[in-house]
């Protein structure tokens, strides 16, 4: 196996683009990837301010590379759910990466806001786990992004994610999610923008980044993921991609260049308005994380303290 770029020894076949890299060709395509999804989904400029959500893991930490290597302001917020050793382990990839790189980390800690964690929440408020911590961190990067002044909240999603999700959303006609699923949301009534650079990069392609470059990243996935379906939607999709390369990448940017444009229009996107708590965006009287934090006894404004002094 040769480099496309130079014939030297290959370390990586990426056999959708039926091409293999050297390490340094290798890492120019993850840099040419990401510049493409940002220039052709228009996600931000030069000069912008970005918050990007790091989890620790392979995705978050390699964009974060990405970005500060092709020169942009991007700065890293560390949510920490107190999901036992997974967040400690987390948040120390994600603090010795922003030490090596000299790069500016905000940390909002549950257990340390409210000295419980988010399981604590779920249970006093009678919802699932995995969607009460979609909540918390959600509302956090917003509220992170709009109380600091950012321009846009970047997460880490690649292809596998995406490509998954609009599996889910297919396989049960979510229209709404259908309508929604967009490497690109732009503001809108005080929610802030929300990128998705890593969208034409695979999970693999991430891992081998992250390898290369020598960062280190939490390697074990929250321990509360076991059994999502959206494994199952990943792992459906990886068997039809070893049977024909360029299977996901012709799912999910076909869908974003030929099918989304089909479940726009319709309903009308829902009014936000304050809510009268905590002054952040809701289509109710109170936000629904408001209502889950006071219904587990805690005080939600104890979280927009914890954002202001989050420091970076
Ligand atoms: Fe949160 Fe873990 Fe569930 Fe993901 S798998 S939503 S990180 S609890
Ligand atoms: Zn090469
Ligand atoms: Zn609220």
């Amino acid at each position: 196996m040769r480099c496309l770029k130079c014939g030297s020894g290959a370390c990586i076949e990426i056999r959708r683009h039926r091409a293999a890299y050297c390490e340094e060709h290798f890492v120019e395509h993850v840099h040419k990837q990401v510049t493409r999804a940002v220039r052709k989904f228009k996600m931000f400029e030069p000069g912008e301010k970005l918050l990007l959500a790091v989890s620790g893991g392979k995705d978050s930490l390699a964009l974060w590379d990405v970005l500060l290597d092709l020169g942009y302001q991007a700065d890293g917020l560390y949510i920490d759910l107190g999901i036992g050793d997974y967040s400690a382990r987390s948040r120390e990839k994600a603090e010795n990466f922003a030490g090596a790189r000299r790069a500016a980390l905000h940390v909002v800690s549950l257990p340390e806001t409210y000295g419980v964690n988010v399981g604590y929440i779920a249970k006093k408020s009678g919802k699932p786990f995995c969607s009460t911590c979609g909540l918390v961190k959600r509302y956090i990067m917003n509220a992170a992004a709009s109380i600091k002044g950012y321009d846009a909240v970047v997460t880490g999603h690649n292809l596998d994610d995406e490509a998954g999700a609009l599996l889910g959303n297919a396989l049960s006609w979510q229209v709404g999610y259908l309508r929604r699923q967009s490497p690109n949301m732009p503001a809108s009534q005080g929610l802030v923008r929300k990128v998705k650079p890593l969208c034409r990069l695979g999970e693999r392609e991430t891992a081998a980044y992250c390898i290369i470059k020598g960062i280190n990243y939490i390697l074990e996935e929250c321990p509360m993921a076991k059994g999502a379906s959206s494994l199952a939607y990943k792992d459906v999709l990886n068997a039809l991609e070893s049977r024909a390369p360029g299977t996901k990448d012709r799912f999910y940017l076909g869908f974003l260049r030929e099918g989304r444009h089909y479940f726009q229009g319709g309903s009308e996107e829902p009014q936000l308005r304050p809510c009268s708590v905590c002054g952040q965006p809701t289509t109710a009287e109170t936000c629904s994380f408001c209502r889950q934090v006071q219904r587990a006894g805690l005080d939600p404004l104890a979280v927009l303290e914890a954002i202001k002094n989050s420091g970076a």
